[in-house]
């Protein structure tokens, strides 16, 4: 039996694929196979449920003092061109003015400010509690956690406890990058190391919070550094099941320090995808960011593994600072018909997957119901024509 024929019934079995299973995925060049099976793992947990949120992305300072070799986001001081800094008002207005009734989740993410006390971040929280308390706060990566803990002389766990006495939800996945010390060294020397950014994940669902994880490929990283990477992830989990979802992110190499670098290509980002969901059996979810693969490559990871396109976003700039080229937002509307597109049933759920609500999944593909429609019409225009 070829190397992926025993993947394969390992898969069906239920069994764990160990870490010569991953490599062997990374190098195995039938793509189809490859995501019919993550494809098979996928309807196993979740069937056609595919799951979005009505969300939105703030960055409230891009100052920082690191210097990531694939970032374009960050400036390295106050005052350098492009650097920006809200005021708590404008944060706060951000929410306060954002006229979607059915916004459940602010996504934040941002720079290592070197000069911003902790009581700010605090009030920042507090602040977006007030203006609307039904919002969950999904906000600071672990590298952010992490930087707090270093810069304030706290631990991990009073820098959570604070932060979520002030309002904080749950942790996003970024900052994970690539967890080898091999390939962090080199593209993000000066911020929290794998271990550190896993301590701080580690910490925070010990104290019942729950968080996403990610993963940057595309760049200088083997193929080894990723499965290295995803089992890191694993094992964490199975310590803790504190993991919601598994978050591939694609290097892109617009004004950042990696530019000579090509992006990874689509069947890159479906690979990733696939990958993630037959390594990570104890994630539950596996999300398809759009932002990061572009729209169709992640409507097209539906059938991949992916089982969640993550939600209307309304103004993303991590992404678009290093080249993107896909909308700064996406309506409701249209996160709903990409995934009815897809075949599958969309969800709409809050930042911890609960749903809000389940929408009916399309009967025919839209193409169809176009064809379906004008031969009605061409069937009616002949019988008037009788
Ligand atoms: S990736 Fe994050 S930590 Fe690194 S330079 Fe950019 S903003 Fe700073």
């Amino acid at each position: 039996m070829s190397g992926f024929a025993c993947i394969e019934e390992k898969v069906r079995a239920g069994e764990r694929l160990d870490a010569d299973d991953g490599l062997a995925l990374w190098l195995e060049p039938d793509l189809l196979r490859l995501g019919q099976l993550a494809n098979h793992v996928r309807e196993r947990l979740h069937g056609d449920r595919t799951y979005f949120n009505v969300n939105m992305r703030v960055e409230v300072t891009n100052v920082c003092g690191a210097s990531c070799s694939f970032c374009a986001f960050a400036k390295l001081e106050e005052g350098a061109p492009g650097a920006h800094t809200m005021t708590h008002e404008e944060a706060w207005a951000t929410l306060a003015d954002y006229p979607d009734p059915r916004l459940s989740e602010l996504h934040m993410v941002n720079g290592l400010h070197p000069g911003l006390p902790f009581e700010w971040y605090e009030e920042l929280l507090r602040g977006w509690k007030r203006v609307r308390p039904e919002v969950h706060l999904k906000c600071f990566t672990g590298v952010e956690i992490h930087f707090f803990a270093e810069k304030f002389g706290l631990t991990h766990e009073q820098v959570l406890t604070r932060l979520r006495a002030a309002g904080l939800g749950s942790l996003p996945g970024g900052g994970a990058e690539i967890f080898h010390p091999e390939v962090r060294r080199r593209i993000a020397p000066d911020k929290a190391t794998g271990e550190q950014y896993l301590a701080v994940h580690r910490t925070a669902h010990r104290l019942g919070m729950p968080t996403n994880v990610t993963m940057l490929y595309g760049h200088i990283e083997t193929f080894e550094h990723r499965v290295d990477h995803l089992l890191k992830l694993r094992e964490l989990q199975d310590e803790t099941a504190g993991l919601q979802c598994f978050i591939p992110l694609a290097f892109h190499n617009e004004n950042n320090s990696l530019q000579k670098l090509p992006e990874p290509t689509a069947v890159d980002d479906l690979r990733a995808i696939a990958i993630g969901r037959l390594m990570l059996d104890n994630v539950p979810h596996v999300k398809a960011y759009w932002v990061s693969m572009g729209v169709d490559v992640a409507q097209i990871a539906l059938r991949f593994g992916a089982d969640d396109l993550d939600g209307t976003i309304v103004h993303e700039t991590i992404y678009h600072s290093a080249g993107s080229r896909v909308p700064m937002g996406l309506t409701r509307d249209a996160l709903v018909r990409l995934i009815r597109e897809a075949g599958r049933i969309p969800v709409e759920r809050d930042t911890q997957y609960r749903v809000v609500e389940e929408l009916p999944k399309a009967a025919l593909p839209e193409a169809a119901m176009k064809v379906s429609a004008r031969n009605a019409e061409r069937r009616s225009l002949a019988v008037v024509a009788r």
